[in-house]
């Protein structure tokens, strides 16, 4: 753990067997109050390094409040505990339904997993998934502690003032804090440094990609000093940006190009012919959990070409196929 501004401290949570390696909590601790930002899944792992790290600045489970980024389980997944029955959750009312509504967080599970199947992936692996995907399995326990922020809203802890800034595009809820003051911002997964933020498709939610995108030309606008990025070390914020902008138009264009070579393929046989940069031999040796994100990387990309006006896409048989323009 270290204090990384005063009264701000860094607490680092382990993902084990997660190529994110590592989830950044970040407490601040007021006089009377402290403001713990993201927790990590609800796991043994995370738990006991969260909870010692609460342990060592003299706080308690029940003594926090919770500022959550987003919906992601490594970021909530222990939002619940750590409020206990008096701490207050904080999360984008966007994302919000998606974590105190199990019933909303199950029917979107089901809708998502039907578009998976719908793109090719096949539904033995989408079936074996929901037992071994953390996003699912380590997701917070209920909870009716939660309350809704909206754009620009402020909420206060330890001397500072913490702007709610809605980045839709990681999930439809996604929100930065600033604090403009220190030209500091917790960025959640809007802005990662040494790793690419994933960008998926949402139901409800058109272009996730170009939304995302779009997100990014705006956040740039700010003059942020001390990037707080949700996981791994900071960098330099407008360069970060600029590089992962590069990024996304390279990536438009090498699945334009799969899409041309394989007329008619869903996007699960398409996410095969893209690269991608994980030890695995073939597509077909990817594990479960990788293919899943990838998948969903390559619809985010085919939905923005679809947007574009480079791409259409059919329904043959229930299932999805791609043709270039
Ligand atoms: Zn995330």
């Amino acid at each position: 753990m270290e204090e990384i501004m005063e009264h701000i401290y860094r607490i680092p949570v382990p993902l084990p067997g997660n190529p994110l390696k590592e989830l950044n909590a970040y407490l601040i601790k007021g006089k009377d109050r402290a403001l713990l930002i993201d927790t990590g899944f609800r796991q043994e792992p995370c738990r006991q390094a969260l909870f010692a790290g609460l342990k060592e600045l003299g706080l308690a489970p029940g003594e926090v409040d919770i500022l959550v980024t987003h919906r992601h389980s490594d970021h909530a997944g222990l939002a619940p505990e750590a409020a206990g029955e008096k701490g207050t959750i904080y999360v984008s009312s966007v994302d919000m339904p998606f974590l105190d509504d199990m019933t909303a967080r199950e029917e979107s599970r089901k809708g998502t997993e039907q578009v998976f199947i719908s793109e090719g992936f096949p539904k033995e692996a989408v079936d074996s998934m929901w037992s071994n995907n953390p996003a699912w399995s380590q997701a917070p326990i209920e909870s009716d502690r939660y309350v809704g922020l909206e754009d620009g809203e402020i909420v206060e802890a330890g001397g500072y003032r913490l702007q709610a800034l809605l980045m839709p595009g990681h999930t439809p809820g996604q929100m930065c804090f600033w604090m403009e003051e220190q030209q500091a911002m917790f960025l959640g997964d809007h802005v990662l440094f040494d790793i690419t933020p994933n960008i998926t498709t949402w139901e409800g939610m058109s272009d996730a990609l170009g939304t995302y995108m779009e997100k990014l030309r705006e956040i740039r606008a700010y003059d942020v000093e001390r990037p707080l990025p949700g996981h791994r070390k900071p960098g330099d914020m407008r360069a970060r940006i600029d590089q992962l902008l590069a990024h996304h138009a390279a990536r438009l264009e090498e699945a334009y190009q799969a899409v041309a070579g394989h007329p008619g393929a869903p996007a699960y046989e398409i996410a095969g012919h893209m690269t991608w940069k994980i030890r695995a031999s073939s597509w077909a040796d990817f594990p479960l959990t990788q293919k899943w994100f990838a998948v969903g990387e390559c619809m985010s990309h085919l939905e923005h070409l679809i947007a574009e006006g480079r791409v259409r896409r059919e329904i043959v048989d229930g299932q999805r196929a791609y043709f270039a323009l």
